[in-house]
Formats: C-alpha cells, sequence, structure tokens
C-alpha cells in the first residue's frame, strides 16, 4: 500500500501547503491513456501529464528505448564527453526545427531551459558589446516556469508569482493578446508591444512569448498574425526573439511547432514536456548561428551546465518518441481530436456557467464563470472514471494523441455534466 499517511505529513506536490495539503489519488499503474488507481479504479487520463505523454503510458518502443540505453550506461557527465544518444537527438532537433536554429542545449526541466534561452540572449549582447540590453519583453497572462528568471516574464498579476513580485527583475509587459486564433489580428494588440518596444527597445535583450497558446496562464489561442506581427516589430527593433514551445512543441497545437501556424522562426527556441513523450525530464534549448556566435566571440563560453546535461536515458527516450511521431499519422489523428473536441464540447457553451469554449489541436477548453474548486472537481472527474484537473476557471483537456474516440468521449462528456450541474 502507498503510504499516503506519510505522503500527507512528508511530501510536497505542486502548488500546494503542508499544513493543508489537498487529497492525492494513488496511482500504481499506467498504460495506454489509462490510470490504475491503487484502489482498483481505471481513469481515462485527459491529462497526458501535464501536455507530456504523448503516445500514452508504458509504450513498448519507449520503454525499449530507456532499458536498452540503460544496458549501455545510465548516464555520464556531459563536461569533456560525448554520447551518441545526446548527438544522434541533436540531430534530429535540428533537422525538424526552422533552419535558422542550428546550436542546440540539453537541460533538465522547461524551465531550465528558459534559464537558459535568457542567458542565452543577455550573453549574445553583452558579448557582442551592447551593454544595455538587460530586459526582457513579454505578454501579460504567460506562463514559463517556476525558477527565478522565468517567473519574471509570467504574468505579474494573475500568474502564479505574485508574491514574488518586488524581488524579480523588473520586465517589459505588453498587453495579453485579444485576437482569436484564426482572424486577424487587431492592431491595438500589436500596438501595445510596438510602443513598448519603440520605447525601451535599447534595454530590451529579446522578447519572450509562447507562440499561439497561451498556456497554464489562461488557456487561449492567439492570431497568428499576431505572432507573424510580433516577429516583424523584433526584427524592426534589433531585439532577439524566443519563443516558448515548450507545451506547444511535437503537434499538439495542430502543427509540428506552433511557430509554424505563423509560418516564423525564433533566435531562440524552448523544448520540454512531450520531448521524451513524457518519460523523463529533459529540455532543449536551440537558438540560431548568429546567437551562437555571437555568445562564443573573443573566447566567449556560455556559462551553463548543468550536472545530468544530456542524460543518455532521457536523450535516447526523447529520440525514439520523436521517431515514433514521425512514422505515426499523427496530423490525422490530432485533426480528428480537434474534430471531436469541436463537436462534442460544443454544448458546454450552452451552459449559465460557461463563458468560452475553445479548441486547437490536441488541446479542448472550457471557461467558466467563476473560479472551480479544483479538489471536488477531481473528485466529481474521478467518479465518472476520467482524469481532469482544472485550474482557475479552465477545465481543459489534452489527451495523449493515442486516444480512441469512444475514450474522448468518456472525457468530453464528463466535462459536458460538469458544466450542467
Ligand atoms: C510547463 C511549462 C514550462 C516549465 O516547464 P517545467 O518542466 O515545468 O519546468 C515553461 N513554459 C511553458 C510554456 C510550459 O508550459
Amino acid at each position: 500500500m502507498i503510504d499516503l499517511e506519510f505522503d500527507r505529513a512528508h511530501l510536497w506536490h505542486p502548488y500546494t501547503s503542508m499544513d493543508n495539503p489537498l487529497p492525492v489519488y494513488p496511482v500504481k499503474k499506467a498504460e495506454g491513456v489509462r490510470l490504475y488507481l491503487e484502489n482498483g479504479r481505471e481513469l481515462i487520463d485527459g491529462m497526458a501529464s501535464w501536455w507530456s505523454m504523448i503516445h500514452g503510458y508504458n509504450h513498448p518502443t519507449l520503454n525499449a528505448a530507456v532499458t536498452d540505453q540503460l544496458d549501455d550506461m545510465a548516464h555520464v557527465m556531459f563536461g569533456g564527453i560525448t554520447h551518441g544518444p545526446a548527438v544522434e537527438l541533436a540531430k534530429k532537433l535540428v533537422s525538424l526545427t526552422p533552419a535558422p536554429l542550428q546550436k542546440v542545449f540539453l537541460a533538465d526541466s522547461g524551465s531550465v531551459a528558459i534559464e537558459v534561452a535568457i542567458k542565452m540572449a543577455m550573453q549574445y549582447w553583452f558579448n557582442t558589446g551592447v551593454t544595455d540590453k538587460t530586459k526582457l519583453l513579454t505578454i501579460r497572462k504567460g506562463y514559463h516556469g517556476d525558477t527565478f528568471a522565468a517567473m519574471s516574464v509570467c504574468d505579474p498579476d494573475s500568474g502564479m508569482h505574485d508574491r514574488f513580485t518586488g524581488l524579480l527583475p523588473q520586465q517589459y509587459f505588453a498587453q495579453a493578446p485579444e485576437s482569436k486564433f484564426g482572424e486577424p489580428c487587431q492592431d491595438s494588440d500589436l500596438a501595445s508591444v510596438r510602443d513598448l518596444l519603440k520605447a525601451h527597445h535599447n534595454n530590451i535583450a529579446a522578447v519572450i512569448l509562447e507562440p499561439i497558446v497561451q498556456g497554464a496562464g489562461r488557456m487561449f489561442f492567439y492570431s497568428a498574425d499576431y505572432l507573424a506581427g510580433v516577429k516583424a516589430l523584433c526584427n524592426d527593433y534589433n531585439v532577439l526573439l524566443i519563443a516558448d514551445e515548450i507545451a506547444t512543441g511535437f503537434g499538439r497545437s495542430g502543427k509540428f511547432f506552433a511557430c509554424e501556424h505563423a509560418g516564423i522562426s525564433p533566435d531562440i527556441l524552448c523544448l520540454g514536456k512531450a520531448l521524451t513523450g513524457g518519460y523523463m525530464t529533459l529540455s532543449a534549448t536551440l537558438c540560431t548561428d548568429k546567437v551562437a556566435s555571437g555568445i562564443s566571440r573573443e573566447q566567449g563560453v556560455f556559462m551553463h551546465g548543468p550536472t545530468f546535461m544530456g542524460n543518455p536515458l532521457a536523450c535516447a527516450c526523447a529520440l525514439a518518441s520523436i521517431e515514433l511521431l514521425e512514422h505515426s499519422d499523427w496530423q490525422g489523428r490530432i485533426a480528428k481530436i480537434e474534430t471531436q473536441l469541436r463537436n462534442e464540447l460544443a454544448p458546454c457553451s450552452k451552459a449559465a456557467s460557461v463563458i468560452d469554449v475553445r479548441v486547437l489541436g490536441a488541446i479542448g477548453v472550457v471557461e467558466m464563470q467563476d473560479p472551480v474548486d479544483m479538489s471536488s472537481a477531481q473528485a466529481f472527474f474521478v467518479d465518472r472514471g476520467v482524469w481532469i484537473r482544472p485550474f482557475g476557471k479552465l477545465v481543459y483537456i489534452m489527451p495523449p494523441y493515442v486516444i480512441e474516440a469512444d475514450d474522448l468521449t468518456r472525457l468530453t462528456s464528463a466535462i459536458v455534466e460538469f458544466t450542467q450541474r
């Protein structure tokens, strides 16, 4: 038996209190799209373990990639040493991302990939003799992780880090875009970015944003024209663009990378979450030759080197996951999920408790009028055999891509029922 009492007394869970911990559900095993609780209950997973488990749990190909690599070595330091899994993964990432992105930094988690991206942008300007470009510009309602530099570019008010505001480096915040995906961009959205760049570009190293999908901050899909417009403004004002594709990378929004919706290529790109198919913690920050050679000019070195950099198990797993995705009809699957989400979540918009229903790729979102009580909502969903974890006013799902139609219907019908309580 999993010792829940010990868990409650000693173990932090994400974003929780130790005095008043929220209930946790003991999972014994997971397979395909199902979580198996210790009490024998089966839950269909609507969360894909926070966007990551795209091929489903306990996948034979990924299991084999990890165990085969384990036979050779679980880990070896990356300082002064290299190995096949890291080289092959980097080759794959360079080939899949837009041509200008040529250099790969392998890090441990999404937040660290963001720290690395920010350090790259800063070091690029320092080392090319531009000493005033030390700030970032981002858009409100974003989420980029929980470490200090990442927190400084999360939404300053509704974000999860408002307690730290006074301690964080102060960045520039443009208003959150309101132009919806599939629609043209209203000029007021871009005007906010343009005004800040115009006034402060001499101090701005980079714009950092989540392309198309603002995830944990608001689960909102914005106009591709807006993204293209921001990219053009970055060019006009000589500011780098950092695209945080940690949540959107690897197909989630219907394109392999969300930047493709706008046909743009960033100077620095962050990947994480689904990179290993949800098996292990690994992230990657890619940059252009221009950024890398700026950092490296006159014996410059990039000052970052995590202990577990390029972990071979994680790299082998990531490579296997990407190949699995490439050899699958992921576009067809995601298009089918998208259509089904649109059809089956549509009835939610009739509920008085709902203010918006939106779908993009394999992401379905129902925005409620009022904040949802997470514990009771989770219990409601567990009772219906599904794993859905709302936050704030948002009830949303982003299931594994391998989900079958009838399992997806179980998820959507639970949400419809939830909105009609
Ligand atoms: C999850 C997430 C991060 C942080 O990744 P961690 O692995 O949790 O540190 C950063 N940016 C975006 C867009 C994310 O969704």
